[in-house]
């Protein structure tokens, strides 16, 4: 019979989030997988508990991987942890419980803390439906792409973005979907200097161009309209593309935050101001 693997969230910021059934399945396992043994290590001695940590990080998943699921063919149980938050989310474990699920190896999921999720509850923006992006592409090529099929998306939209990333990151969001688009960026969740900032894209974008960004970011972004793809015309998203390039915008730049404040596909809108 083989073992099951736990799925086990830890505290992204502080340790009280540390649920008791997380300690009771460290303790109860055979051994532990980590993202960084040493971040693990030192939780485990918060907690008491000594066992054997194996470490399962983004560069070695292959191998570790599947070092791990021989051992929970062979009966182990393992708890498989990241250094903060829940394993599999913008996290290594995903290829593990696909490698467990392959072989009917049962995974056990805690819940607990996400910093998606919490970001999310807090945001003010709409939360009955929401989508979750992750990291954008750091090319610039297929990060253009990415935001350019999220134009038209009407649900709560969620990125994660380290804190040097950030400025960039928000100026690609202002291209995108415009100026005026709500934004909530949740900064430091859990922590002492926890901050949810509600606003523009536009005051974000002045803030940390003024502000080096530090800690840690969930950016929540408002959806587009909802029906907007049935109401607005390709007609006007072009009266909006001349209003902006009669402001100065190149007609490339006109056409891309026209298409993203109206929701309307870039190429469409590119292709029938070229032809008029
Ligand atoms: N698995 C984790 C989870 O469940 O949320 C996410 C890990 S991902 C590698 C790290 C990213 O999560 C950070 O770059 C940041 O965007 C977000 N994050 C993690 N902790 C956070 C916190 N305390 N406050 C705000 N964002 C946080």
């Amino acid at each position: 019979m083989p073992g099951t693997l736990y799925l086990v969230p830890t505290p992204i910021g502080n340790l009280g989030d540390l649920s008791r059934r997380a300690a009771e399945t460290f303790a109860q396992v055979d051994f532990i997988a980590a993202e960084d043994t040493r971040v693990t290590l030192k939780l485990l001695n918060y907690l008491g508990l000594k066992k054997p940590l194996v470490s399962y990080y983004r560069h070695n998943t292959d191998q570790a991987g599947q070092q791990i699921l021989d051992r929970l063919l062979n009966g182990e149980s393992c708890a498989l942890c990241t250094d903060a938050g829940t394993p599999a989310i913008s996290d290594p474990g995903e290829d593990l419980v696909a490698l467990c699920a392959a072989q009917e190896v049962p995974v056990i999921p805690l819940p607990g803390p996400c910093a998606l999720v919490t970001a999310l509850s807090a945001s003010g923006l709409g939360t009955a439906r929401f989508v979750f992006e992750g990291f954008l592409p750091m090319n610039k090529k297929n990060r253009r792409a990415r935001l350019e099929v999220l134009a038209g998306e009407e649900r709560t939209m969620l990125f994660y973005e380290a804190p040097h990333k950030l400025t960039a990151t928000l100026a690609d969001l202002l291209a995108a979907f415009g100026p005026e688009r709500r934004i909530t960026l949740c900064r430091e969740l859990t922590k002492l200097h926890e901050e949810i900032f509600r606003t523009t894209l536009a005051q974000a974008v002045e803030r940390y161009q003024a502000e080096a960004p530090r800690g840690e970011f969930v950016l929540v972004v408002e959806g587009a309209p909802e029906d907007r793809g049935e109401s607005v015309t390709l007609e006007d998203g072009l009266e909006r593309v001349k209003d902006l390039v009669e402001k100065g915008f190149s007609r490339k730049d006109a056409v891309r935050q026209a298409a993203g404040e109206l929701g309307l596909s870039r190429n469409e809108l590119y292709a029938a101001s070229v032809g008029k």
